[in-house]
């Protein structure tokens, strides 16, 4: 049983664990429930596309992660941010590449950070799964845990990705789920410098491959008016730890619901497909194949703010470059859920649920 005024974060990816490090610098005890299962932070690229835009006002204030980035490691240690080159390629490697600044936070040095610095925080971590949407009761709300009996909490903060839609299904419709899939390679393949493949030689040096016209967003947008489930395959490449990213492969799927994993053979198949058009090699390569649900909003503007009509509910989610926005958004929502400042700065950006 938690306290009287504690708060309860469903969801330890990205969103969940920046917002409860946000929480608990403004003194609220928070416990942190995960299920870590299938988190699309762990088998992320981790772009920080600060420049890339969003709608409106969201789009400005993207211009901050960097500086955000760099206070939360100056406050708590490596998290994996870095600075880091951005090729584009057009389709192959042809045409010169367009070199845009960017910055990489590596999934693989953030997950393994975030269980230390959540502690040193103060963060309270409970691994189990919500397995029914938060019950009203008269001290907050009620989460059923499996394992681990239940939780009471005075306000709980829906984070939970794409879980978010089980957990509460009455969010708005432009919350939507995708299935992403890459190659996740543990160590770099060893080829010689001699090879002379531009993926590979931007793969030393630690860089980023992204396609030049990228068919995510675009999928993304086109995602309520589909009538049948559609993919996409954007190839390139990123550092991830050791290893390398290849990827990324998305599924979107008409309706609201994230729905049954897809074939991973014939995801793997069609990723394996897109990569070839880029180098015949990268399609070789023994991966393994990774996919998880990613959730997103088909307007480009995330959920974030009260759950309308469910008065200590709260959402965090649907970010499209989750990495630019939610190190900007936590802070604004952690003064709302503290009760320092209201939710006007919310409503200009358009986040806001209702
Ligand atoms: C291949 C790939 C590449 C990407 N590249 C980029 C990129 O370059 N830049 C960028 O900004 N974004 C990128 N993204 C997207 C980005 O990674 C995600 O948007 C972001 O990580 C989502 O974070 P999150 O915390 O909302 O969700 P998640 O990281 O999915 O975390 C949600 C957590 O909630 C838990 N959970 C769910 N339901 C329950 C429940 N009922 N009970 C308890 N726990 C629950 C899950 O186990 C999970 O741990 C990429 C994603 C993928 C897959």
């Amino acid at each position: 049983m938690a306290g009287p005024g504690r708060l309860a974060i469903v969801g330890g990816g990205l969103a969940g664990s920046l917002l409860a490090l946000e929480l608990v610098e403004r003194g609220l005890p928070v416990t942190l429930v995960d299920a870590a299962e299938s988190t699309a932070t762990a088998l992320s690229y981790g772009g920080v596309a600060w420049w890339a835009g969003a709608p409106g006002r969201l789009g400005r204030l993207l211009h901050q992660a960097p500086e955000r980035w760099r206070r939360l490691q100056a406050r708590h240690g490596p998290l994996g941010w870095r600075r880091c080159g951005l090729r584009l390629h057009g389709g192959g490697w042809g045409r010169s590449l367009l070199r845009p600044p960017f910055a990489q936070v590596d999934s693989t040095v953030l997950m393994e950070a975030l269980p230390r610095v959540l502690k040193a925080a103060g963060v309270e971590r409970r691994r189990a799964r919500v397995v029914a949407p938060p019950r009203p009761v008269v001290a907050g709300w009620q989460l059923e845990l499996e394992p681990g009996g239940s939780l009471l909490a005075e306000q709980v903060v829906l984070a939970a990705g794409a879980g978010c839609r089980f957990l509460a299904p009455t969010l708005p419709d432009r919350l939507r789920i995708s299935w992403a899939g890459v190659l996740a390679l543990p160590a770099r393949p060893p080829l010689l410098p001699s090879s002379g493949r531009p993926w590979w030689r931007h793969a030393v040096q630690r860089r980023i491959v992204q396609p030049r016209h990228w068919q995510r967003p675009v999928l993304e947008r086109a995602a309520p008016g589909l009538g049948e489930e559609r993919w996409i395959v954007d190839a390139g490449c990123a550092p991830w730890g050791e290893g390398l990213l290849l990827g990324q492969i998305s599924l979107v799927r008409p309706g609201l619901d994230c729905g049954e994993p897809p074939e991973a053979p014939a995801m793997e198949e069609r990723l394996r497909q897109g990569l070839a058009g880029l180098d015949p090699l990268l399609a070789d390569l023994a991966g393994p194949y990774r996919q998880v649900p990613v959730s997103f909003c088909s307007n480009g503007l995330p959920l974030v703010g009260p759950v309308p009509g469910a008065a200590g509910l709260w959402v965090f989610s649907g970010f499209g470059g989750a990495f630019a926005q939610v190190p900007v958004l936590a802070p604004l929502l952690a003064d709302v859920i503290a009760g320092v400042a209201d939710g006007a700065a919310l409503a200009r950006l358009g986040v806001l649920a209702g």
